[in-house]
């Protein structure tokens, strides 16, 4: 590994944490040390990405010369569908593949496929989707929606090309990203979610004519989410004051459409919701820095190499890989392990985010954990 990779800190031993007397809920599932279910897989299935967005994985760092994980490192198909399948027993009922750039994977529609045949604890098919940036949306679609892939999240921060290409800091082009998002609606990966990350000076200018867009062209086909720019990893120069908070955000776009608050789809969801009163569908907010959401996070990340983490600012991750190599753990072995490591969880970083502890260790980067 050469000096310029961010090092991986895990060196949690593989004994599971001693298993806290908590109740689960009445169906079964499993609660953390704060009361709160495990529901929703992130599984990373790439460190790679296409794009190298400047508050993801700068290109000063991410360059010629980082090395990214060699192939056998990341968990095969047939090892992320063991561990969901764990994960199901245990109350997941989403599943989200993310990465790096999770189209990047090979084949990647034999993964959904794999994973379409899951079951939650109640009988019901998994809600399997996927965040991408675009790039090859147009391309797969059909594929992964032919194999089970019931949504899709598409990230695009800008409609103008050069504040957009100035982002993704490899020229890629709006009207490429617009056309996957056209082909992936044409196959009924509908309706879409659309996640623009906002950093004042940059390309808050784009609010109003990303929503203006959205709203007109796609109505409550695609509904566009503004995140704000989070302090995640430990190298995209994160500053409070390039952070533009939801409720500007909200003042901004009123100014142009009345909105009306919505309530939660369910519980834990990432996004507050809000629709346009002359029913042109929907905008969400996700105010991680702002208003942080720990207290019903129901979110557990499966890194591309095996690492569970209990949080998106995690430093340590639990390495299920080598559970599944080495130690040959069977089935109930292996759901017991996560169960304990789930029952043992107390992280709510963006709660304390302003408190000293926070900044003690180096975190995770956000495309090796996956967004
Ligand atoms: N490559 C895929 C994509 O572009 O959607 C999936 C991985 S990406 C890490 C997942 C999401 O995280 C994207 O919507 C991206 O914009 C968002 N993201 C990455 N870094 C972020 C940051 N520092 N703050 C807020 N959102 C971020």
């Amino acid at each position: 590994m050469s000096k310029r990779v961010i090092p991986v800190a895990d060196w949690r031993d593989l004994a599971p944490p001693a298993v806290v007397p908590v109740a689960a809920t009445s169906d079964g599932v499993v609660l953390d040390s704060l009361q709160r279910p495990l529901r929703d897989l992130r599984i990373s299935v790439t460190d790679r990405c296409n794009f190298r967005c400047s508050y993801c994985m700068p290109r000063e760092v991410f360059d010629s010369r980082h090395q990214f994980l060699p192939h056998d490192a990341l968990l095969s198909f047939e090892e992320i569908t063991r561990l969901a399948r764990q994960f199901a027993l245990l109350g997941v009922r989403k599943l989200r593949l993310t990465g790096g750039e999770p189209l990047l994977r090979k084949h990647l529609e034999n993964l959904v496929g794999q994973l379409a045949e899951l079951r939650s604890v109640d009988g019901q098919p998994l809600d399997i989707t996927l965040t991408t940036n675009g790039s090859l949306l147009a391309r797969k679609a059909q594929a992964l929606r032919d194999a089970g892939l019931r949504r899709v999240t598409v990230s695009l921060d800008a409609l103008d090309d050069s504040v957009f290409q100035r982002m993704n800091d490899v020229g890629f082009p709006v009207a490429d990203v617009l056309h996957g998002i056209d082909a992936a609606l044409a196959t009924g990966l509908g309706p879409i979610k659309v996640n623009m990350v906002v950093k004042r000076g940059v390309n808050d200018h784009q609010v109003v004519p990303m929503a203006r867009h959205m709203r007109e062209h796609y109505g409550p086909q695609v509904t566009l989410r503004f995140i704000e720019f989070m302090d995640v990893g430990a190298t995209n120069r994160w500053q409070l004051d390039e952070v533009l908070p939801s409720a500007e955000l909200l003042a901004r776009l009123s100014a142009h459409w009345p909105l009306l608050a919505l309530p939660a789809n369910a519980p834990g969801e990432t996004a507050q919701r809000w629709a346009y009163a002359d029913g042109h569908g929907e905008i969400g907010l996700i105010s991680s820095v702002s208003q942080a959401f720990c207290g019903d996070c129901n979110r557990a990340r499966l890194s591309t190499e095996g690492k569970l983490y209990l949080c998106l600012f995690a430093s340590r991750g639990h390495d299920l890989r080598q559970l599944l190599r080495e130690g040959a753990a069977s089935d109930a072995a292996l759901g017991g392990h996560i169960q304990a490591i789930w029952q043992g969880r107390n992280d709510r970083y963006s709660e304390l985010r302003s408190q000293q502890s926070n900044a003690a260790e180096r975190k995770i980067e956000m495309h090796y954990i996956g967004g």
